[in-house]
C-alpha cells in the first residue's frame, strides 16, 4: 500500500490519496473478498469456492446447497464453509425454510461474522480499515429497506448457530448496512456475468466521482492445478485511468456516465445516500449530448423531446421482449424506434445509443452481421464523444463492434477498432486479464490477417470466435 493512504477528504468523509505519481494502467492496490457468496439465483451454476462458472458442479453431501468445480475446490472452499455447512442444514429444517438456504445477504452477512470472530476484528497489514469503521447508513434507509432489514435480521438470527459467539442485534444491523452500500458485485471468470457479492474492505474507502481517476475490476487470476492450494485467486485490482498527481483523491464511478447528472445523482442518493458534487454533476457537463436534438438540421426543441419520450417508452418494450427472448420482437422494436430517431435525435442521444447498442448485439447473435457491424460504429462513434477515452465499458464495446466488422468482412475497421479496445484493456482490465490476453492473441491473428487479407480471407475463422455473448 505504498501508492496510496487514508485522508480526510472535505465533505466526504475518509477517502484514499496518492502519496506519488500514478500513470494510467498502474495498479494502486489489489485485494482479496474478505468474504464473497454467490448469488442465490446461480446457486447451482457457479463455484461456490472460485467463482467460475462450469456446466457441471458438484454438490456439497451435507448441505446439498453449495456446489464446486470438483474435490480441490471443495476442500479449498471448506474453511469459509464448514459453518455455513451446518448452519445451512439446520436452517432448511426449520418449518417456514423447509429446504430452502438463506438469501445471498445473510449468508454473506454471517461469513463476515464467523471471519471477524475467528481473527478478533484484528486487521492485517494489508488492510486500511476496520468493518466497525466503515459507514453503514442505517439511518439514511426509507422505510421500505428498514423494513427488508428487519426480515433479513430475524432471519440472520434463526440462521446462526447456537454454538457461535452470539451478536448485539446492532452490531449484526451494522454489517447488513455495510452489505447495502459497500457491497461489491463479483463477475465470472469471464468479466462478463456478475454472479455474486463480496466486502472488499479497502475498496470501500475509495470515494466516488462521476469523472474518476480510476477503475476497479475484478481478476480471477490464472489458475493451474498447482495453484489452487489457496480458496481463490480472486481479487480486485483499482487502476489508474491516467496520470495522477501526489495528494490527489483516487476515485471510480458507482455508475455508469451514460446517464444524465439528474438520473446518476438519483442513483447515488438511492443506493449510497450522498449527493455528488463532481465537476461533471455541478457543469452538468455533456448532458447536451446526451439528450440532444440533431444538430444540422436545427430540428424544434419540442420535437427531440417528443422523440426521446417515445423512445423511453420503445425502450421499456424492448426490455421486455429481450428478457422473454423474444429476439425477433426485439428487433422489430429496434428498427421502428430507430426509423423515429434518426432524423431528429442527436449521434449521442443515449436512448438512441441504447437502441443501437442492442440492434447490433442481437442482430449479431442472429447471424445478420452486416447491419450489425453497422450499429455497433454508431454506437462507439458516440460512446467515443461521451466516455472518457479510458473507460472500461468503452472498452468492450469497442471491442465487440471490432468483432462484428471482422465477422461482416470489414477487415480494415475492424482491426482499427481491434487495436484501440485493446489499448484500452491493457489499462482497465490489465494484461493478464481473460478478456485482455484473449484480445491480445486475436490482436495478433488480425494484425497478421490484416497484412495479407486481399489474399487470407479465409482466416476470418480465427478471430470469429470470440463469442458475442448476449448480457440478458
Ligand atoms: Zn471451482
Ligand atoms: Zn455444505
Ligand atoms: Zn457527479
Amino acid at each position: 500500500m505504498d501508492n496510496i493512504e487514508v485522508f480526510d477528504s472535505p465533505g466526504k468523509g475518509r477517502g484514499l490519496r496518492a502519496t506519488k505519481e500514478l500513470l494510467s494502467g498502474d495498479v494502486l492496490f489489489s485485494e482479496p473478498p474478505f468474504a464473497a457468496v454467490v448469488f442465490d439465483s446461480l446457486a447451482d451454476k457457479i463455484c461456490h469456492s472460485c467463482f467460475r462458472r462450469q456446466d457441471k458442479l458438484q454438490r456439497c453431501g451435507q448441505c446439498k446447497f453449495a456446489q464446486y468445480c470438483d474435490k480441490t475446490c471443495q476442500s479449498a472452499g471448506w474453511k469459509e464453509h464448514k459453518l455455513e455447512c451446518g448452519a445451512i442444514k439446520a436452517f432448511g429444517a426449520i418449518g417456514d425454510n423447509f429446504g430452502k438456504a438463506p438469501n445471498e445477504n445473510i449468508r454473506l452477512a454471517a461469513r463476515i461474522m464467523w471471519r471477524l470472530d475467528k481473527e478478533g476484528g484484528v486487521m492485517s497489514d494489508m488492510q486500511m480499515t476496520s468493518l466497525d469503521d466503515l459507514e453503514n447508513h442505517i439511518s439514511d434507509m426509507p422505510e421500505d429497506d428498514l423494513k427488508e432489514l428487519k426480515v433479513d435480521i430475524h432471519n440472520f438470527l434463526d440462521y446462526w448457530p447456537r454454538n457461535s459467539k452470539q451478536h448485539r442485534v446492532d452490531d449484526i444491523s451494522h454489517i447488513f448496512g455495510v452489505i447495502n452500500c459497500n457491497g461489491f458485485t463479483v463477475s465470472d471468470q469471464r468479466g462478463l456475468n456478475a454472479v455474486g457479492v463480496g466486502l472488499f474492505p479497502n475498496l470501500c474507502l475509495v470515494n466516488h466521482d462521476c469523472w474518476p481517476n480510476c477503475t476497479v475490476i475484478l481478476n480471477h487470476g490464472n489458475q493451474s492445478a498447482v495453484n489452487t492450494v489457496y480458496h481463490s485467486q480472486m481479487r480486485i485490482e483499482l487502476r489508474a485511468l491516467g496520470k495522477i498527481e501526489p495528494g490527489e483523491e483516487v476515485t471510480v464511478s458507482y455508475v455508469d456516465f451514460l446517464n444524465v447528472t439528474e438520473d446518476r445523482q438519483r442513483q447515488l442518493k438511492m443506493h449510497y445516500f450522498f449527493d455528488c458534487t463532481c465537476e461533471h454533476c455541478k457543469g452538468h457537463i455533456k448532458d447536451d449530448l446526451k439528450m440532444g436534438g440533431k444538430e444540422v438540421d436545427g430540428v424544434p426543441e419540442e420535437q427531440v423531446k417528443e422523440v426521446t419520450e417515445y423512445s423511453l417508452q420503445m425502450l421499456q418494450k424492448m426490455d421486455k421482449a429481450r428478457m422473454e427472448g423474444n429476439y425477433h420482437e426485439v428487433i422489430k422494436i429496434c428498427r421502428e424506434c430507430m426509423e423515429k430517431q434518426e432524423p431528429v435525435l442527436a449521434d449521442t442521444h443515449i436512448y438512441q445509443l441504447r437502441m443501437w447498442s442492442t440492434a447490433s448485439e442481437v442482430l449479431a447473435y442472429l447471424q445478420f452481421i452486416d447491419e450489425a457491424a453497422d450499429y455497433a460504429r454508431k454506437m462507439v462513434d458516440g460512446y467515443n464523444k461521451l466516455y472518457h477515452p479510458c473507460n472500461a465499458h468503452l472498452g468492450m464495446a469497442t471491442m465487440r463492434a471490432g468483432v462484428t466488422h471482422w465477422q461482416a468482412g470489414k477487415i480494415e475497421v475492424g482491426h482499427g477498432m481491434i487495436c484501440k479496445a485493446y489499448a484500452i484493456l491493457q489499462r482497465t482490465h490489465g494484461p493478464t486479464h481473460p478478456i485482455t490476453k484473449d484480445l491480445e492473441v486475436r490482436h495478433e491473428t488480425c494484425t497478421h490477417t490484416h497484412a495479407f487479407s486481399h489474399r487470407n480471407a479465409h482466416t476470418q475463422g480465427t478471430i470469429s470466435k470470440i463469442k458475442v455473448t448476449l448480457t440478458t
